[in-house]
């Protein structure tokens, strides 16, 4: 939003100032005595054509009567270098597509009225601004100005509010400080669209810890009068918004490799990072980099285990790594559920290492098991109907046994000669399964 006075008034100067905002300040001559003062305090200084005129003119009196002089008087006897007034306002919002050419020869942006309508997020005519008008003229626009506030931040659009002799914002001002809307003098936001628009990205790449890019834009048109990128420094950013892959967390924000103020946040997963940096001709490079949080990786990821009644089966190992990134700690714990019948060593480490998983099927109580023959589908079948061993057993043929507290038989066809195996199955906490299958 930008609040525009016009006139050579100096309305709503406080009303800014307490909600921590700049205003455009337009003149017709003379060059009012306080508007060093407001250019002090932040304010734009901008034109509004030398003799206030609201007619068509003749091309040479509109260069040369009225735009040229109201420049130089006004960055003749205000601190605003030249080069800095890009702003000019239509008085009493006339003009032509004839004026407007004209005017494009000296200003980024003219300003026009009684549109009552928000401009758009890149507007269609840089030289007959939309704006809403203040109170006392026709076309009124909305009788509480603080719903043009909402509409525009409903809308995603820009809104320009013009005032004259008195602030009659209906407190528009102090209410916008108050919402999610960007409040800036119409130069900061014609810049910031002006870059925007030309901006190019470039070398664009993104893994799972660090994203990195290139940037620049594309020059600002000149024209046979001025070269407006004068008007451009480097407090003139644009804001950057990255969508980086995860949201592990940040390790560094950097702008040509080096450290960058930024504002983050995580959405949808991912992790948002704002940056207001500098923009012009020249390539920059932003890197952003994660810390990489660890993860287990498990090989194989299952252990089958087979013994005849009575024995033992060889241990077998798993190797553990860090499939992610940083140090890994990590604790391996075998399900203690009775009958515990399966251990791992080492129970604890960091980084690497190779398990030792073994089976001790003596604490296998028969009598705790449920066993079945299953060469006929699921006419041996005793699990509670339902169950996912019930389905198991009705897709596969194979050894299973299903205690209740265990309920998944391990999978895997057996020989048709078999008719009473089971299988085991536990949990190691963290890992995926390990599982013991014994035939009778
Ligand atoms: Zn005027």
């Amino acid at each position: 939003m930008s609040v525009w006075v016009d006139d050579g008034n100096s309305s709503c100067f406080t009303e800014l100032q307490n909600a921590g905002f700049e205003g455009t300040y337009v003149t017709n001559d003379p060059v009012p005595s306080f508007y060093p003062q407001y250019y002090g305090a932040g304010m734009e200084l901008g034109c509004h054509l030398f003799y206030h005129t609201c007619d068509a003119v003749t091309e040479y009196y509109l260069r040369y009567t009225q735009i040229e002089p109201n420049i130089a008087e006004i960055c003749g006897g205000t601190p605003e270098p030249c080069p800095d007034l890009v702003s000019l306002v239509w008085p009493c919002g006339f003009t032509t597509i004839e004026e407007e050419a004209v005017s494009s020869n000296y200003y980024l942006a003219a300003r026009g009225y009684n549109f009552n309508l928000l401009e758009e997020t890149t507007p269609t005519d840089w030289q007959n601004l939309k704006s809403f008008n203040s109170h006392e003229h026709t076309p009124y626009p909305p009788s509480d100005l603080k719903t043009v506030v909402d509409m525009a931040v409903q809308q995603g659009k820009w809104a320009n509010l013009v005032f004259h002799t008195s602030c009659n914002d209906d407190g528009a001002i102090a209410y916008s400080a108050t919402k999610d809307i960007w409040v800036a003098p119409a130069d900061t936001v014609i810049k910031y669209i002006l870059q925007r628009q030309g901006f190019v990205l470039n070398s664009y790449q993104s893994d799972s810890s660090t994203t990195t890019f290139s940037y620049s834009r594309l020059g600002i048109p000149m024209s046979p009068f001025r070269d407006f990128e004068t008007a451009f420094t480097p407090a003139d950013t644009v804001t950057l918004q990255i969508n980086i892959n995860g949201s592990n967390p940040l390790a560094s924000v950097t702008l040509n490799g080096t450290s960058y103020p930024y504002k983050s946040s995580v959405e949808g997963g991912n992790t948002i990072v704002l940056m207001d940096v500098p923009i012009d001709k020249t390539v920059r490079t932003v890197t952003i980099s994660s810390t990489a949080v660890p993860s287990i990786a498990l090989t194989p990821a299952d252990l089958n285990f087979s013994a005849s009644v009575g024995t033992n089966p060889a241990s077998q190992t798993i190797s553990l790594s860090n499939g992610g990134g940083g140090t890994l700690s990590w604790t391996a714990t075998a399900d203690s559920t009775s009958p515990a019948w399966l251990s791992v060593s080492p129970g604890i480490g960091a980084g690497d290492a190779t398990l030792s998983v073994s089976v001790n099927t003596s604490s296998l109580a028969a009598g705790n098991l449920y066993q079945g023959n299953h060469d006929s589908g699921d006419g041996g079948c005793k699990f509670p109907p339902g169950s996912e061993c019930d389905a198991d057993c009705k897709l596969h043929r194979f050894g299973f046994l299903c205690d209740g507290l265990r309920r998944r038989a391990v999978h895997g066809p057996l020989g048709g000669g078999i008719s009473g195996g089971y299988g085991l199955f536990g949990w190691l906490k963290g890992f995926d399964h390990f599982s013991h299958q014994r035939h009778t």
